[in-house]
């Protein structure tokens, strides 16, 4: 026994060097790299992409896994979590012929260039025969891994949720359609008059840069152990509770864009600074789900960075850096613009009370495309009826209708409805945090730190040592309800 934690611990610690080799070269690839050096890099990086993949596949490593995972109940706890873990991983390599596993992937490599393609021209047509390969190559994912509890898309949906099955999200999205999808609707049908100076405007970067700057000590992000650049996507990487980074982009018509992109990244990367630094060694470092990853950036981006407590608090600094844009704008216009509702088609652009039901309609057509219950061509077709029913609008062109997400182009499904998930935990979560003490309080005082510590203590620090559901459990008291989801949003837009 001795001898096979031995050398699973040996690989590990060299799989962790050269993962973390492969993630700084990446992170400098979507954030300096000179568009130059990209080729004589690509071929660098195969060769550690190859060394990874042996060491993965070693015969030793292999054997140890499988050894310790049968004798799981003697290891101590940390480690039998690990091992069921990585176990879970190796899976899909071991049970996956080796031919169809590299076909598999070598479709996903081109998939995105099409898909991308396919959007720009508004082709859906040519990204058809590609997308039917990926849904089928999918299902047999799903074949692979079957359990006697999980069959289908209960089985995609537990590799970015554990725990989450049809049952739980169709309950879920159950409760978003009867209650949330009329008010909605009503929410957003009148006319809103907002001020033209934040809605017509052009705020420079440089400016939007110094608020940034301004923002990172409101929210405590460790800079000792960060890094802020820009991208052409805001995005977080972490590598260890050391280091952990983030991207933000500068927008020069929209003054929130900078500024609620950096909150949420920050929610990510406090959640990621914040986990035991013990477990920088294992595998169960970083967050415990997409689910509960999204809850953290959620809850920093809407509950507490676009509330009115904070901006009571922060706002005069915000016209002090634009003293000449925001001239005559009032706290309550800058509330008001930075909440707006509004239905449109595009999800990633889409507000704070809309969201859920862009993810409604993924998931409902994920269910049905991998039941086969729906065929590909049918897509764009469905995509705008559901669009009219939940949304209600209709795209008039795929580009900005079924073509707009790069999910299922990357042979992801199942890990939309983790997003709408995400908000939900938060405000469960929220609900929690405030019964221990008040957080408008704290958000007034300039306190987040305490938000931080109170995320640390209960979610935080724990990494991947607990499932999903336990720390809901863990942080709540409660399992997971979509009620207060619903009552918060319900509060807040009714205003
Ligand atoms: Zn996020």
């Amino acid at each position: 026994m001795e001898l096979f934690i031995n050398t699973y611990q040996q690989m590990r610690k060299r799989l962790k060097a050269y993962g973390y080799a492969m993630w700084v070269l990446s992170w400098d690839l979507e954030t300096e790299t000179p568009e130059g050096a990209i080729d004589y890099r690509s071929e660098q990086i195969e060769v550690l992409t190859n060394e990874i993949y042996a060491l993965e596949t070693n015969k030793q490593y292999l054997r140890a896994i499988e050894v310790l995972y049968e004798r799981r109940n003697q290891l101590d706890d940390l480690l039998k979590r690990e091992i069921i873990k990585v176990e879970k991983e190796m899976r899909l390599i071991k049970k996956m012929p080796k031919d169809e596993y590299i076909d598999f992937q070598v479709l996903l490599n081109k998939s995105t260039t099409i898909w991308a393609n396919a959007r720009k021209n508004d082709d859906f047509e040519s990204f058809l025969p590609t997308l039917e390969k990926i849904i089928a190559y999918v299902r047999k994912v799903s074949k692979y891994l079957q359990t006697p509890e999980l069959k289908g898309y209960d089985v995609l949906l537990d590799m970015y949720e554990e725990g989450m099955t049809t049952k739980e999200y169709d309950a879920f999205f159950d409760q978003l359609r009867t209650e949330l999808v009329p008010f909605v609707l009503t929410a957003t049908s009148g006319k809103k008059t907002l001020s033209r100076k934040l809605t017509k405007n052009h705020f420079p970067a440089d400016k939007q840069k110094e608020f940034n700057e301004y923002l990172t000590k409101v929210f405590a992000y460790d800079m000792r152990h960060a890094v802020l650049k820009t991208s052409a996507h805001p995005f977080t990487s972490g590598f260890s509770s050391t280091d952990v980074r983030i991207t933000t982009r500068y927008i020069e018509e929209a003054i929130e864009s900078a500024v609620f992109s950096t909150i949420h990244e920050m929610g990510h990367a406090i959640y990621e600074q914040q986990v035991d630094p013990k477990l920088n060694e294992t595998r169960l470092n970083g967050g415990a789900s997409m689910g509960i990853h999204e809850s953290q950036s959620r809850m920093y981006e809407n509950m507490i960075g676009r509330s009115y407590a904070f901006w009571e608090v922060h706002f005069d600094e915000l016209k002090r850096i634009f003293s000449k844009e925001l001239k005559g704008v009032t706290l309550l216009d800058f509330y008001q613009y930075i909440n707006r509702a509004e239905r449109s088609l595009i999800r990633t652009e889409a507000d704070e009370l809309t969201y859920p039901l862009h993810i409604m309609v993924r998931y409902e057509i994920e269910k049905q495309l991998i039941s086969g219950k729906l065929k590909a061509k049918d897509l764009p077709k469905r995509w705008r009826k559901l669009y009219q029913e939940y949304v209600g609008v209709r795209p008039k062109s795929d580009s900005e209708g079924v073509l707009q997400d790069i999910h299922w182009a990357g042979g992801s499904f199942g890990y939309f409805p983790t997003y709408a998930l995400g908000s939900a935990y938060a405000a469960q979560i929220y609900y929690a945090m405030n019964k221990d003490f008040n957080i408008e309080n704290a958000i007034s005082d300039n306190q987040i730190s305490k938000i931080n510590e109170w995320l640390k203590q209960k979610i935080h620090i724990y990494g991947q040592t607990k499932t999903p559901k336990e720390l809901i459990m863990l942080a709540t008291k409660e399992p997971f309800s979509s009620k207060y989801y619903i009552e918060y949003l319900k509060r807040k837009f009714s205003n």
